[in-house]
């Protein structure tokens, strides 16, 4: 097999450092150099895409996605369905991970692993949690700790459900075992060994986290507490989460619309967090893409079933720049080094020599081209690379 080159040329890179303006490198699936004046070595056959007057940035960091359909509230025909390769690739997304959430039943991890190794062939990085909202929860061995330590691409344990109606409401010693059970296993296989925990609109909010804080040796960064954009009590709750030390993981396709006034917009949870103290190395954005979004009329009656979008993660990213005055160094942290750090992914989320070959090329304002593992997936916002069944006029395999 020849190596593969690819010469990004005079774009403004930012790593999310300012790097400035600089070609970068890419041979097969990583990022060989960064300079000036680049040229594509003789041995590798490449091309060269022009980013001059371009953003060039970190390809982005999902850790919530239900790769596989998530939802079912409201019956079978309510299941939401597999996610496509472009679907993530369009808005810039180039590692995610995959999870089921409130039907453990009729979906399987198994299901889930099956997922997200199509989706790494087809050019992604993918990794996955054991669980559903349940505890005990669904595993593909005997248990949680297990799947963490002998299947490669489990990174930890999700999406645990906590304060929330369609929960199994584990007690706190419930909770801590499996925060330890993530914990032990993150640690006997080298990997992040994290507890992603939905938050639901439950009363409790966060108490179950901060008892188990109490009554258990976990490192607070097991535990991922997500969905706090939700209401304003829980955000307001999450601070006291940020100021022990823990992670916020905010979900981008949660919004404030005529549906649900509650909820508050991503930017608006990060402004608010930061003016309470809490630094912004401690807050993450996912998606939520592919799992339920039920609109529900004012008797509770099921109106429409949506779906999770991943254009919104690039989109709050941008808001940040714009509507907080964030540098782009600073906007972009939720959606690429942040994540990386609490999923222990040492490779991606950054633009360095090493680093995967996952970058972004935008005008600031929409992904125009995406490149994952050093192969053009979306050229000027078309995607270039399907996923096996997604198209069958215009396929590129
Ligand atoms: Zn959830």
């Amino acid at each position: 097999m020849n190596a593969r080159a690819l010469l990004i040329r005079g774009g403004e890179v930012w790593s999310p450092d300012h790097r400035g303006t600089l070609d970068v490198l890419t041979i097969n699936d990583r990022i060989m150099a960064l300079g000036d004046h680049l040229e594509l070595p003789g041995w590798a056959p490449g091309e060269v895409l022009d980013a001059r007057h371009q953003l060039v940035m970190p390809g982005l960091v999902d850790q919530h996605v239900h790769i596989s359909g998530g939802g079912g509230e409201g019956g079978p025909q309510f299941r939401t369905p597999e996610l496509q390769l472009t679907d993530l690739t369009r808005w810039g997304i180039t590692t995610v991970v995959g999870l089921l959430g409130t039907d453990g039943t009729t979906r399987s991890v198994q299901e889930l692993l099956a997922k997200a190794r199509a989706l790494a062939f087809d050019g992604l990085n993918t990794r996955i949690y054991t669980g559903a909202y349940e505890v005990p929860t669904r595993t593909i061995t005997d248990s949680p700790r297990n799947d963490i330590i002998l299947i490669g691409r489990i990174v930890g344990i999700g999406e645990i459900a906590i304060s929330d109606h369609r929960g199994s409401h584990p007690s706190d010693r419930e909770l801590a075992h499996l925060a330890g059970e993530a914990r032990t296993g993150g640690l006997l296989a080298g990997k992040a060994g994290v507890l992603h925990l939905h938050v639901g609109s439950g009363a409790r909010r966060l108490d179950p986290l901060l008892a188990v804080l109490d009554i258990a040796d976990v490192p607070i960064g097991t535990m991922v507490p997500t969905h706090l954009n939700r209401t304003p009590e829980l955000l307001r709750d999450a601070v006291r989460w940020g100021h022990r030390g823990g992670y916020l993981d905010i979900t981008t396709s949660i919004a404030p619309d005529e549906h649900d006034r509650a909820a508050v917009s991503p930017v608006e949870a990060v402004k608010s967090l930061r003016q309470e103290g809490v630094v912004l190395d401690r807050i993450s954005f996912s998606t939520d893409a592919g799992g339920s979004a039920p609109v529900f009329d004012s008797t509770g009656r099921l109106l429409h079933m949506g779906v999770g979008s991943a254009q919104s993660l690039f989109n709050s990213v941008c808001s940040l720049h714009e509507q907080l005055s964030l540098e782009w160094n600073e906007a972009l942290k939720p959606a690429t080094v942040t994540p990386a750090r609490i999923l222990k992914l040492g490779d991606v989320g950054r633009i360095e020599v090493g680093a995967r070959a996952d970058v972004v090329i935008t005008d600031g304002r929409e992904v125009r081209t995406v490149i994952a593992a050093g192969r053009v997936m979306v050229r000027d916002r078309e995607p270039v690379v399907w996923g096996m069944f997604e198209k069958t006029e215009g396929q590129n395999r």
